[in-house]
């Protein structure tokens, strides 16, 4: 640490943030906070892979990337609002409803700064039953006890955007708990409740968790409501799950889902987005190959899809210089 003599008052505090093995570059370096979700989920891993690929450079481009675990899409979006994280990962459901101060984010108003980055997997709305339960279809969840997530999370926002399509309140159920993704599988097997819920890409590591821990039904959810709900918002797609991905589910499961996005503000540079852009679009196979729920990935859909927000500048400066927008 002999270095740090020779630098300035702000430069020995950049490095005392950079911790042990820092350069005298490290001075120069931009701090970027990605939020994510739950460790057991495909957030958390998707935030370690851009981290990877980003800080891989970091010494050519000053660009360092930290991901934390966090509360899931909505906590994402409201944390980057007001400054607590510089970008994070978001249901594009959210994203639509958070640029438009909509449903969840009714009363804060239009978050017109939210900028899109790039999309990435799609996530199955994934409802997962004790195979004791009785539930069979999204119906049965009728006076069931039901896991609807924690607030804050994404699988919590579309329940209640399904809830409300069918009328329902959480008097319907037998019993409504908030656990966080990461605690659900457990508590589902200790048959702590009959259902949980999570939009999440697949395979993930929570629902493999349920269904090697005990026996279960993982649940289609489709039909005239759901069907509407996709026609009405252009950000959900049906979706497949497929069989035998997971133990004790043999076949193929329809229902639907919004894609998971990376978003971010204005508030954070050209220079620093661009970076992160780059950083994942010129190892594309290396990044597709980081997690098995990027297996359909193409940079085209990264860069088109899924988007409601506009681009960030970071963002489209490179898309444009890599032709990856759409015409
Ligand atoms: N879609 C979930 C959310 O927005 C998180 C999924 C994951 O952790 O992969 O909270």
């Amino acid at each position: 640490m002999k270095q740090l003599t020779v630098l300035t008052a702000a430069a020995v505090v950049a490095l005392g943030a950079a911790g042990a093995g820092s350069s005298p570059a490290d001075a120069q370096e931009q701090f970027v906070v990605i939020g994510t979700g739950g460790v057991t989920g495909v957030y958390y891993p998707t935030g370690g892979a851009i981290q990877r690929l980003v800080n891989a450079g970091r010494a050519d481009h000053g660009v360092r990337v930290s991901v934390e675990s966090t509360g899931g899409s909505v906590f994402n979006v409201n944390a980057i609002r007001n400054g607590e994280l510089d970008m994070g990962v978001v249901q594009s459901d959210v994203q639509f409803n958070a640029l438009n101060g909509l449903v969840q984010f009714d009363g804060q108003g239009a978050f017109d700064d939210l900028r899109a980055v790039f999309s990435v997997h799609g996530e199955p709305f994934t409802v997962i039953a004790r195979a004791d339960a009785g539930v069979a279809s999204f119906e049965d969840l009728v006076g069931k006890r039901v896991n609807v997530g924690n607030p804050g999370s994404g699988q919590r926002a579309t329940m209640e955007v399904l809830m409300e399509a069918y009328g329902w309140t959480f008097d319907d159920f037998a019993q409504v708990s908030e656990l966080a993704s990461n605690e659900q599988s457990q508590a589902l097997c200790d048959n702590n409740f009959d259902v949980m819920v999570f939009t999440v890409g697949h395979p993930n590591g929570s629902i493999q968790e349920a269904t090697t821990s005990c026996e279960t039904v993982i649940v289609p959810v489709e039909g005239d409501i759901v069907s509407e709900l996709i026609d009405a918002n252009p950000f959900y797609a049906y979706s497949t799950i497929p069989g035998g991905m997971y133990a004790g589910n043999p076949d193929d499961v329809t229902t639907f889902g919004p894609k998971a996005t990376f978003v971010t503000s204005t508030a954070l540079s050209e220079e620093a987005v661009y970076t992160i852009v780059s950083s994942v679009f010129e190892n594309f196979d290396d990044f597709k190959r980081l997690h098995p729920a990027y297996s359909t990935l193409t940079p085209e859909a990264m860069a088109n899809d899924a988007l409601s927000a506009p681009l960030h500048d970071g963002a489209s400066r490179y898309f444009e210089e890599s032709g990856l927008l759409a015409q």
